[in-house]
């Protein structure tokens, strides 16, 4: 963006999925045993349950209650050592992960339920600082699943620092949580922002593009990189707007816009089904559910949806 045409951001949008947080983490006292075991145990201590990587609710009326007492924890035969999120209105707030066999016996119970953290955030059964909660849960189990063996000698690594690193005994090295980043951005022109479709989108639903960035390139590089490489516009100046957490499994989403300097598109027919230029007379209508030719915005807890209203509120 030019310079005069920059809108300062003071608040991200309220309905932006995962990102409202009210966690104090707290990582000084990560490797406290001592505190640890006390916040443990405080009357007010909870946790939030995974089952693999889905979480666990209790049934109920809406928002969906996802904390458990310690002592409360459905099939817990097999809780490791709980990771410790932080502190949430001063109450120590920790996610145990059990196995993924014990979702059929879950869904056999009357009072609580598995549901995946998508339908969780779509369908908002969550409030907004728990779905912040659950995000950071999932993405911390996730790379717990997935890193079990050390990436420098192949030895087993081990949890420490309350499940924020993992340490290998054989030859020291520590493995820290990832975080992988991705662009999602739109491009614009004069009047019109440029919309793709991927082939796993639901039928007439069109979005921001969107790829991970590589090693070497900043988040400028990578926008006009992926917009060039998906349909073959060129784009000038590009402006971060906001973020969003992804735990999807462990990425960060990093919105941006991006003025195009050329029209024509070539798509990749690899990535993308179809792409095209959106008036924002369209994109009105594609956020209102009124498109004549049945285009959808994806949904309102997705930063291509805020992406989508911030070129609307543009200059
Ligand atoms: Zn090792």
């Amino acid at each position: 963006m030019r310079a005069n045409s920059h809108r300062w951001i003071d608040s991200l949008p309220q309905t932006l999925g995962f990102s409202h947080v009210t966690l104090d983490r707290l990582a000084e006292k990560r490797n406290d045993a001592v505190f640890l075991e006390d916040a443990r145990h405080e009357p007010m201590s909870r946790t939030f349950v995974l089952a693999g990587d889905v979480p666990v609710v209790r049934r109920g009326d809406l928002p969906l209650d996802p904390l458990f007492k310690f002592a409360d924890v459905p099939f817990a035969t097999e809780i490791g050592e709980p990771i410790f999120l932080g502190l949430d209105d001063g109450h120590p707030r920790f996610v145990v992960t059990l196995p993924e066999s014990v979702l059929p016996l879950i869904a056999e119970q009357q009072d609580i339920k598995a549901i995946d953290l998508r339908s969780i955030a779509v369908q908002g059964l969550v409030t907004t600082p728990h779905m912040n909660m659950l995000a950071t849960a999932k993405a911390l189990a996730a790379w717990h699943a997935k890193h079990r063996f050390c990436a420098n000698c192949g030895a087993p690594t081990h949890p420490t620092s309350a499940g924020w690193k993992r340490h290998c005994d054989q030859c020291g090295t520590e493995h820290f949580p990832r975080t992988d980043p991705v662009v999602i951005m739109m491009a614009i022109k004069d009047d019109k922002c440029l919309m793709g479709r991927s082939p796993r989108f639901p039928p007439g639903m069109y979005s921001c593009l969107a790829g991970f960035m590589e090693p070497g390139e900043s988040i400028e590089d990578a926008v006009r990189r992926e917009i060039f490489e998906e349909t073959g516009i060129a784009c000038a100046e590009v402006a971060y707007h906001f973020a969003q957490p992804w735990p999807f499994p462990m990425s960060l989403m990093i919105g941006c816009i991006a003025r195009a300097t050329s029209e024509e598109i070539t798509l990749d027919g690899a990535e993308l089904d179809d792409a095209c230029w959106v008036t924002r007379d369209e994109l009105r209508q594609m956020l209102a559910g009124t498109h004549p030719g049945g285009m959808q915005a994806p949904t309102r807890m997705s930063i291509a949806n805020h992406l989508m209203r911030e070129f609307l509120e543009m200059p």
